[in-house]
């Protein structure tokens, strides 16, 4: 059984920036939200990277040193304490289109998971061992497992800032730590806000942690504050930090149910269709 990776790189309709880096928000809203690209696969199935999800970066030599044959044997160790059964051979790899997958008793887990947390490795026992509702919540908390920045090293991909928006940049920061506060508590990261001048169709965009090599980012379009103002430019923002809010707490990243959910107890709510041109 196998585990794509791509879970939380659901693409949005925008037509600017990388495919599948999270959730955009578009000036055409109301569009129907995207289902899940991660269905269940049979069985026997070979997993196969969605076309819209992101790429892997070319391989490099590693930064980091790779696990040794005792960290996998270790892993293995303690995959079991876990409850893993019917697994004889543990293989890291570095396939990040396929996180977890077995076959004839051989295990193969992408080797940023060798220093996962207990509840990651507690998840990844499940995924190969149960099914059902258990089965899915495990693969969410597997792929919302950041892997190793440093293992796999791949280029910065901030958005560029233009040295006349920091002004911008610096005050939708603050709102981000101010909305945090008020909206969720203070619960959220300090993640990177950022003003774009490419996204000519989207308002904001949110790039999940585990596609970014800093760590999360959002970016709101400069054309949207420029034309609708600040007052609907931070309505954007916090459009994003409820993608962020489902990317911290293991949930794919969409405009589905909980996404409706919690953006009404936020206060946001997707409006009628509006363009940018
Ligand atoms: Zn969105």
């Amino acid at each position: 059984m196998e585990l794509g990776g791509a879970e939380t790189g659901v693409a949005h309709g925008g037509r600017e920036g990388p495919p599948g880096t999270g959730g955009g928000r578009n000036a055409r809203r109301g569009a129907r939200p995207p289902a899940s690209p991660v269905a269940p696969p049979p069985p026997t199935a070979t997993p196969q990277r969605p076309p819209d999800a992101p790429r892997p970066a070319t391989p490099r030599p590693p930064a980091h040193p790779r696990p040794t044959p005792a960290e996998s044997a270790l892993l293995l160790q303690r995959l079991r304490g876990h409850g893993l059964l019917g697994i004889s051979a543990l293989r890291l790899t570095r396939n990040r289109s396929t996180l977890v997958s077995y076959r004839g008793g051989t295990l193969r887990v992408h080797e940023g998971f060798a220093r996962a947390p207990e509840e990651v490795l507690r998840a990844i026992a499940v995924f190969v061992t149960a099914r059902g509702t258990a089965r899915a919540a495990a693969r969410r908390l597997i792929v919302s497992h950041p892997l190793e920045r440093d293992a796999t090293p791949r280029p910065p991909r901030r958005t560029p800032l233009h040295p006349d928006d920091r002004v911008m940049a610096e005050r939708l920061q603050r709102a981000h730590a101010r909305l945090n506060l008020v909206c969720f508590g203070g619960a959220l990261r300090v993640v990177h806000v950022t003003v774009s001048r490419r996204m000519k169709s989207r308002l904001g965009h949110y790039a999940p942690a585990r596609s970014h090599p800093e760590g999360a980012e959002i970016a709101i379009s400069r054309r949207h504050i420029k034309r609708h103002g600040w007052t609907e430019a931070f309505d954007t923002l916090l459009h994003e930090m409820v993608h962020q809010w489902q990317e911290e707490n293991g949930h794919p990243i969409d405009h589905g149910p909980l996404f409706r959910q919690k953006a009404h107890e936020v206060g946001t709510t997707p409006r009628a269709k509006r363009t940018l041109r």
